[in-house]
């Protein structure tokens, strides 16, 4: 690893590759460590993304990778025993595609080649152990120093690093104008810079799997509410679909532990016939939900992004979207200011992205509340929801609008 860099991003997931391209497409000097020794294999998820996401893929030469990506024509949003039922279509809004489903493991495979192809630096495993503020000219802080130093009016010129496993006498390992937390939910370097983060436990694991439906589905994206959670069908290609079933723990835990055929049979009954039988075509993965934000995205010379920053409940496929538009912010605000970790410059992104989380926020806990909880007038209130998208053109629009990325 070289000694200094601009930026170091602690985190090779989707949210910490994609900005260390975003970077390095401005000329911008940055480095990854990953905790991992391995990049993740066997991720069966189907990530829902919007057409903003899918352009910034696009910009950064991911996209050309992701020969399974399938574009969601139109989405048809029920409710299992109410009257409400929304089908929202692209062409109706003069759009090509409302989104797109991205196979989870293309997409990391297709991050892991473009930052190869482009000489990115990437070690792994390594972890940062410490990470002081240091002085331009000093000698870098003792080891004893805490992490977490007070901000000074102007945090001084670098950020010290020191990888895990190295001596006590020993240097540090490289020293960055900038850190990037975005080392996922269990974030290291938060906890590094001291900000206190609210975690709620959803009590739901959501369940994962690929389908072969009797009928295609015709690029469209099913999302259904069951008393026993929210559930989601999305196009894969052909007669492929993945499946997402949100349920509480322990309705999970005995799916999980049973044989597929077992989920299979539930998942058909509460989603319906619409795309005639469901055969398992895939393992059954299981990932527990909890909800993660950080109380501030910047701290001296540092920042924190995707789960690091804020970890959602699925409904509403927007963690990794709203991640990727950070990203590109973050681009956009370094640009090509002389000192990338300045005060200044993550003030101005830090405002820059406050309504974007607000906005995301507002919408996954509403949606987890209104299809999560079973409050007296709830279920009337989704079935007039569901109802008055169908009716109500330009709510739809507004929801069209959001859902392809085409507005903050
Ligand atoms: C079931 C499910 C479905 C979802 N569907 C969608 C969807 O349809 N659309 C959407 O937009 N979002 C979706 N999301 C959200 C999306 O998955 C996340 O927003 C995204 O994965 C966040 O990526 P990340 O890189 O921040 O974190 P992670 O994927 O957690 O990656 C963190 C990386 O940091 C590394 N790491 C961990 N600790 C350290 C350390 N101490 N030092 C260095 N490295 C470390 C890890 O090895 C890993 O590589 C879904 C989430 C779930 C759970």
């Amino acid at each position: 690893m070289a000694a200094d860099c601009d930026v170091l991003i602690s985190g090779a997931g989707p949210v910490g590759a994609t900005l260390a391209l975003a970077l390095h497409a401005q000329g911008r000097g940055c480095q990854l460590v990953d905790a991992a020794p391995q990049p993740v294999q066997g991720d069966d998820r189907s990530l829902g993304l919007t057409t903003g996401s899918q352009r910034l893929l696009e910009g950064l030469g991911v996209w050309r990778h992701l020969r399974g990506a399938q574009p969601i024509r139109s989405l048809h949003i029920s409710e299992r025993g109410r009257f409400g039922r929304s089908h929202i279509h692209a062409r109706d809004h003069g759009l090509d595609a409302l989104g797109a489903v991205v196979p989870a493991q293309q997409l990391h495979d297709a991050l892991a080649a473009e930052l190869a192809a482009r000489q990115i630096p990437l070690q792994r495993p390594a972890a940062i152990a410490r990470m002081p503020l240091a002085t331009p000219e000093a000698a870098p802080t003792p080891a004893s120093a805490p992490c977490s130093a007070p901000a000074p009016a102007q945090a001084p010129g670098w950020r010290a690093v020191w990888l895990q496993q190295a001596a006590e006498d020993e240097a540090p390992a490289l020293r960055a104008r900038l850190v990037v937390g975005a080392d996922g939910a269990q974030s290291a370097v938060r906890t590094a810079l001291g900000i206190p983060r609210a975690v709620e436990d959803y009590g739901q694991v959501a369940l994962v799997t690929q389908l072969d439906a009797a009928r295609d589905p015709q690029g469209c994206a099913y999302e259904r509410f069951d008393p026993g959670g929210p559930m989601a069908v999305l196009p894969r290609g052909g007669r492929r679909v993945g499946a997402i079933w949100m349920l509480p723990r322990r309705r999970a835990e005995a799916f999980a532990a049973g044989p597929i055929e077992d989920f299979v049979a539930a998942f058909q009954q509460a989603f319906g016939w619409r795309l005639g039988r469901l055969r398992a075509a895939a393992p059954l993965l299981r990932w527990p939900l909890s909800r993660v934000r950080a109380r501030r995205l910047t701290g001296p010379r540092a920042l924190l992004m995707g789960n690091a920053a804020s970890a959602f409940h699925p409904i509403a496929a927007q963690g990794f979207n709203l991640a990727l538009r950070d990203a590109a912010a973050l681009a956009r605000a370094l640009g090509d200011a002389p000192d990338p970790g300045a005060d200044a410059v993550l003030a101005a992104y830090e405002a820059s992205r406050q309504a974007d989380h607000q906005h995301v926020e507002r919408l996954t806990d509403g949606l987890v509340k209104l299809y999560t909880q079973d409050l007296p007038g709830l279920s009337q209130l989704r079935s007039l929801g569901l109802y008055g998208l169908e009716v109500a053109a330009p709510l739809q629009r507004r929801l069209v609008a959001r859902s392809a990325g085409l507005v903050d």
